[in-house]
């Protein structure tokens, strides 16, 4: 049984457990328990906090690990990162109060920033080879600024929002972050197969999400243009329709180049183009 630590509560909670149910993994107790085991996959899921993830996946505790690559960073455990998941996404920046004049990195010289990220800090202020200090402390960095612990805080944004609330302003980013899926390095061959077996439903879920599903009618004099815009998994899929001239084509399509494959199919004289989620994608 392979064992996958995810988080307690808190920011990545929801979508690991959704992530695991549209592998069709079936949980049926949920974290008001240390553990649960998974009723139809050989997975037992531990809910942990965040911080305790690393440690517990490089000591062999769990298996497997969904965390953000913030913490894992942070960490700097020898453990593998095995796949980014796409949720979870946010900054790690450094921030100054609203009024102060910032130009570049070397406006930090000589000053306190308070973070929980020291270690991703430390090597940041390194490379730019900047002398601020670090001031590290366990959380509520950004009121650090407001009542005199700190000149600057170093923290994880996504919309920016508690900044703006806290009188601050962004102004480098040291990380861009999403939650990512980390094992350890010493899996038994069963359980490297179980994660093989996780990853494969893991990437057709991803993949799915990423495309979208195309149904359009086309005169029959623009299909190689149509065919041209849409290449589909080997090459799109045209059926004659009983009005004469007419066909069906059917395609996937990539979410990046979704608007402008619409806008050449409309100009090919496409219609009754239908756009279907895709649920599940395996290439
Ligand atoms: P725990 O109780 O497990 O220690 P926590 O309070 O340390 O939880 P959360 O705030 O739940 O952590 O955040 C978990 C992760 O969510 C972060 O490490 C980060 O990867 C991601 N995240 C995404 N957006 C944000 C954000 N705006 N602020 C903080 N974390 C974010
Ligand atoms: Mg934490």
């Amino acid at each position: 049984m392979l064992k996958i630590a995810i988080q307690k509560s808190g920011r990545l909670y929801e979508d690991s457990i959704k992530l695991l149910k549209e592998c069709g993994i079936q949980l049926n107790n949920g974290n008001k328990q240390l553990k649960t085991v998974a009723e139809n996959f050989p997975l037992e899921v531990y809910f942990l906090r965040d911080d305790d993830i690393p440690q517990y996946v490089f000591d062999g505790v769990a298996d497997i690990g969904i965390v953000g690559e913030n913490v894992l960073l942070e960490k700097a455990k020898d453990i593998d990162l095995v796949y980014r998941l796409g949720f979870g996404k946010c900054k790690l920046s450094i921030a100054v109060p609203k009024a102060m004049q910032y130009k570049s990195i070397d406006d930090l010289k000589g000053l306190k920033i308070a973070t929980t990220y020291s270690n991703i800090l430390q090597k940041y202020l390194k490379e730019k080879n900047s002398d601020a200090e670090i001031h590290e402390i366990s959380g509520s960095v950004e009121i650090a600024p407001g009542i005199g612990l700190a000149d600057a805080i170093c923290d994880l944004v996504s919309s920016g929002s508690t900044l703006f609330t806290n009188g601050l302003k962004e102004v480098e980013v040291i990380l861009k972050s999403e939650a990512v899926l980390t094992a350890n390095k010493n899996l038994t061959e069963e359980n490297k197969n179980i994660l093989e077996k996780l990853l494969l439903r893991i990437n057709a879920v991803k993949t799915a999400k990423n495309n979208k599903y195309i149904i359009l009618n086309a005169p029959n004099h623009q299909l190689q243009n149509i065919e041209n815009v849409l290449p589909g998994m080997k090459s799109p899929t045209v059926t004659p329709l009983a009005t004469e001239g007419w066909s069906s084509v059917q395609s996937v399509v990539n979410e990046n180049d979704f608007w402008e494959v619409i806008e050449k199919l409309k100009q090919f004289e496409a219609e009754g183009i239908l756009v279907i989620p895709i649920e599940k994608m395996i290439v």
